[in-house]
């Protein structure tokens, strides 16, 4: 049983009536950290109530597009009695995919406002393309012909596990020399579900404006950073 916490006001710092001075700011975002991490330590099996470490498994929903917290048993024994129906195990690997080819046209075909999108195949043939917003994921368009091409010229997205693996496009980090990007700085992973539902949600929490902020923009380079720490190198040279 926790003490409420008062945290501590700075003193003279005369904020009062005028813009927040920036040291506020900072501490605020310090107390969300802090605050979001103690939610993160009280997270809990949604299926058995184990409590859960940072790094625990997650079965997806897959008509209702959610995602549930759960322990290692209970995701494999739902998954196996799910039997592929509602309930599916998501699957941990991380790809960061060096060789992917991906023309500006076929990009700008899916008329993204942002640079960012994932791309996923369902169980029921569909194929889905969702950009994240400060509304959310949102659906953009991805025509079955457009995916079969890329599929083509990439064929690692045919191994895409369905409803619960993405691939994910950054072209938000143009001049980036990063390893398994291509020369123009764009990235392409292959990702569990739940990677892009990071993604959705640090932006729809942090965008700000209509170019997003700063705050939004550390958050998205922080999730990005650690995908490539995370992700093995498919493909190209190495
Ligand atoms: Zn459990
Ligand atoms: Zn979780």
């Amino acid at each position: 049983m926790s003490q409420p916490e008062s945290p501590q006001v700075p003193v003279g710092g005369g904020s009062g009536n005028g813009a927040p001075a920036a040291d506020g700011a900072a501490s605020i975002a310090a107390l969300r950290r802090i605050s979001k991490r103690r939610e993160e330590a009280q997270e809990r099996c949604e299926l058995c109530g184990v409590g859960l470490p940072d790094d625990h498994e997650h079965l997806y929903d897959v008509g209702k597009r959610q995602l549930a917290c759960a322990c290692g048993a209970c995701a494999v024994i739902t998954d196996v009695r799910s039997m592929k129906g509602t309930y599916r195990r998501v699957p941990r690997r991380y790809l960061a995919l060096a060789d992917f080819e991906m023309t500006d046209e076929q990009w700008e075909a899916l008329a993204i406002p942002v640079n960012m999108a994932f791309m996923t195949t369902g169980s029921d043939g569909g194929i889905h393309c969702h950009y994240p917003s400060p509304a959310g994921a949102t659906e953009s368009l991805l025509t079955l012909e457009g995916w079969e091409e890329l599929v083509e010229q990439n064929p690692i997205l045919g191994e895409l596990e369905p409803d619960v693996e993405a691939l994910l496009v950054n072209r938000a980090g143009e001049g980036h020399e990063i390893e398994s990007s291509d020369e123009h700085g764009h990235e392409y992973f292959l990702v569990p579900i739940d990677a892009c539902f990071e993604l959705v949600g640090l932006i729809r929490v942090h965008w700000r404006g209509f170019s997003g902020g700063k705050q939004a923009w550390d958050r998205i380079a922080d999730f990005f950073n650690g995908l490539r720490m995370q992700a093995d190198v498919h493909g190209g040279e190495g």
